[in-house]
């Protein structure tokens, strides 16, 4: 199991409101190499199976028809500690409560629409990386 990768999704929010080129950028500063990209949109089918994790939390219904609104990126980073500097660089899940100058303090406005996503372990990114990228879309 590798320990250096993470998976993200630039969310519809961030999408929609223009900030992919700006995340992307903030990403790849922060020393990340991009392994895999893809421009899709989730359906109601595969956000609920992406986020099957959630289904028993009383904002599953909402996160479902969110992630599903509009189109996202998807993506898989790689470097040194990955999982972990991530999840510092996007910031806290409320972006209310983010620090100063992570991605979801400058491009997030609600819990909810929270911008980007970061895997939480190395298998959660291993999962969700084959989720999204067969091996031949990674590089
Ligand atoms: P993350 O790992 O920081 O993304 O947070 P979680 O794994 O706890 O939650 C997954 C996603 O569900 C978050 O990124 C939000 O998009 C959404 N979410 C979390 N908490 C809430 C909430 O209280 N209400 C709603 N509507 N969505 C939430
Ligand atoms: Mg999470």
């Amino acid at each position: 199991m590798s320990t250096n990768r993470t998976f993200t999704m630039i969310k519809p929010d961030a999408v929609a409101n223009g900030h992919i080129g700006a995340i992307i950028n903030d990403i790849t500063t922060a020393g990340f190499k991009i392994i895999a990209l893809k421009y899709t949109k989730l359906t109601a089918e595969t956000a609920g199976q992406f986020y099957a994790v959630h289904k028993e939390r009383p904002f599953y219904a909402d996160l479902v028809s969110f992630m599903s609104s509009g189109p996202i990126v998807a993506a898989i980073l790689e470097k040194d500690n990955a999982i972990e500097d991530f999840r510092k660089l996007i910031g806290a899940t409320n972006p209310a409560e983010a620090a100063e100058g992570t991605i979801r303090q400058k491009y997030a406005k609600s819990i909810d629409a929270n911008a980007v996503h970061g895997s939480d372990s190395d298998e959660n990114a291993q999962i969700e990386g084959d989720f999204f990228f067969t091996a031949a879309e990674r590089f």
